[in-house]
């Protein structure tokens, strides 16, 4: 579905990310693996992604870092020719009830969550146009962005103004063939949700209709549809990947 197609994936060293980065090498993309922190893991993806007969480089920045993120585009571009994907997966949590959240971790997770696809988005968009064959961009929203969550205020905030980003983004995009849309995961097992506590995730489970937790090769399938020639006509909109656990 992806054969000749170069994409880059941010946060590709674990977790979702890196389901998305092997599942689009099985598809034939050549895909730019990002990290920030855990180069060994990162590593680790790109091992899987050759295994899946892909190709891959192994590329740090911090999405929160303007500069590093137009470094990134452009380590793509001299290593592959070409960018025709953009994967903004990369993502963090600092959860806190408000009245005790201080303005750091606020601003972290608004730095990385909401500005990284911003500066990500931003860094893509020149090297798109000017490829003039249309282009793909997917940011990971995620249920709490639509729904909130106690003790997720920042995380909420940043997954909900993607949505807003996403939207503005297709619109500002389509006439050139740039499709952008967002995925809303419910609860996938990562090291991400790894932390919450057994009761809680036992009374999570009773609310998600389809009964089990999420996989990350759940949400990569539906991020490899998005970003291939099959979902051409389909722009600016928020596909739930949650079990059922929120209908709209
Ligand atoms: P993980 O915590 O397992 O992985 C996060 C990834 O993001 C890592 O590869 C990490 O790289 C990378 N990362 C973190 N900060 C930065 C940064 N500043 N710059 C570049 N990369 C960074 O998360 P998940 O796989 O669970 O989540 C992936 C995405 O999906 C996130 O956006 C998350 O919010 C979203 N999501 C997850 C859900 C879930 O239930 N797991 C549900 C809904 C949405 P490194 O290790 O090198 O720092």
């Amino acid at each position: 579905m992806l054969h000749g197609k170069v994409a880059i994936v941010t946060g590709a060293s674990r977790g979702i990310g890196r389901a998305i980065a092997v599942a689009m090498a099985r598809e034939g993309a050549s895909v730019v693996i990002n990290f920030t922190a855990n180069e060994s893991a990162a590593h680790e993806t790109l091992v899987a992604v050759e295994a899946a007969s892909g190709q891959g480089v192994v590329v740090r920045a911090d999405v929160a870092d303007a500069s590093d993120c137009e470094k990134l585009v452009r380590t793509a571009l001299d290593i592959f020719g070409k960018i025709d994907i953009l994967v903004n997966n990369a993502g963090i949590t600092r959860d806190n009830i408000v009245a005790r959240m201080k303005l750091e971790e606020w601003q972290s997770v608004i730095d990385t969550n909401l500005s990284g696809a911003f500066n990500c988005a931003k860094a893509v968009m020149r090297p798109l146009l000017k490829q003039k064959s249309g282009g793909r961009i997917i940011n990971l929203s995620s249920v709490i962005g639509q729904a909130g969550g106690a003790g997720q205020a920042n995380y909420a905030a940043a997954k909900a103004g993607l949505i807003g980003l996403t939207k503005s983004l297709a619109k500002e995009l389509a006439s050139r063939q740039i499709t952008v849309n967002a995925v809303a995961p419910g609860y996938i097992e990562t090291e991400m949700t790894s932390v919450l506590l057994e009761d809680i995730k036992s009374d999570i489970l009773k609310q998600i209709p389809l009964g089990r937790f999420g996989l990350p090769e759940d949400v990569a399938e539906a991020v490899v549809f998005l970003a291939s020639e099959r979902a051409a006509y389909i722009t600016g909109q928020v596909i739930a990947i949650d079990g059922g656990l929120v209908m709209q």
